[in-house]
């Protein structure tokens, strides 16, 4: 392993947007270009949908496996979502940032908030946000998947979502997809080089010193 990715603690990348701002694309090209990154997988007590597979897209649990395992502090966080139980796990969380990789999270900001509490010494919170919000209904009009009443509501609950931009340490205008791309790499890779996860660097001092 290259020494920067050895003895270093990795971080929580949480990524929220409006729906339509380009975080699924933005978030799928960083976790295929960067190996050191891994997306979290939630669990949930709601069904699988057509094409969902188990592991993947979400870990599906029944009601009573979701509570023994919540009962046993097996969650960074959870909510009701509709009825639904959803939650992180964190064994997960915790092996990645222990042998420092970083894990990525595709959440809403309650979502952010939660994680935010669970380890703030750990997120990295990064908001993106649409060039303006004609271009938000472009784009959800362009998926063609929704009907014109389906389409105003998501525009509500993107203008909802916009409204805590403030609460996040990085926010990208996502004008261009490969230009708000590179801006992500660059938080990724300003992070790695924050002091406190470089855990190996006083043992690095330590050898300067003795090599003197
Ligand atoms: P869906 O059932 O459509 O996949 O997701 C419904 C909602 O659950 C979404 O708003 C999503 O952000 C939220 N959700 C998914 N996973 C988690 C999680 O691990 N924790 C929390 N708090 N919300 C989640």
């Amino acid at each position: 392993m290259s020494n920067d990715a050895f003895l270093t603690r990795g971080f929580m990348l949480v990524i929220s947007s409006p729906s339509g701002a380009g975080k699924t694309t933005l978030t799928r090209m960083l976790l295929e270009s960067d190996a050191r990154l891994t997306l979290s997988v939630s669990a949930t007590t709601r069904p699988p949908r057509a094409g969902e597979i188990d592991g993947r897209d979400y870990v599906f649990l029944s009601a009573e496996a979701f509570t023994a395992q919540q009962a046993a502090g097996a969650f960074l966080e959870w909510a009701n979502v509709f009825g639904n139980r959803y939650g992180t796990p964190r064994a997960p969380v915790e092996e990645a940032l222990g042998d420092g990789r970083d894990m990525v999270f595709d959440v809403d900001w309650q979502g952010a908030r939660a994680l935010r509490a669970s380890a703030p010494d750990d997120v990295v919170s990064v908001f993106i946000l649409p060039p303006s919000l004609s271009a938000l209904q472009h784009r959800l009009e362009r998926r063609a998947k929704d009907s014109p009443e389906v389409i105003r509501e998501r525009m509500a609950k993107a203008e909802a979502e916009i409204s805590h931009w403030a609460e996040y340490d990085y926010v990208l205008i996502n004008h261009d997809l490969d230009a708000a791309f590179a801006q992500l790499v660059s938080i990724v890779k300003a992070e790695r080089l924050r002091r406190p996860r470089q855990t190996w660097l006083s043992a690095f001092v330590d050898g300067l010193y003795a090599a003197r």
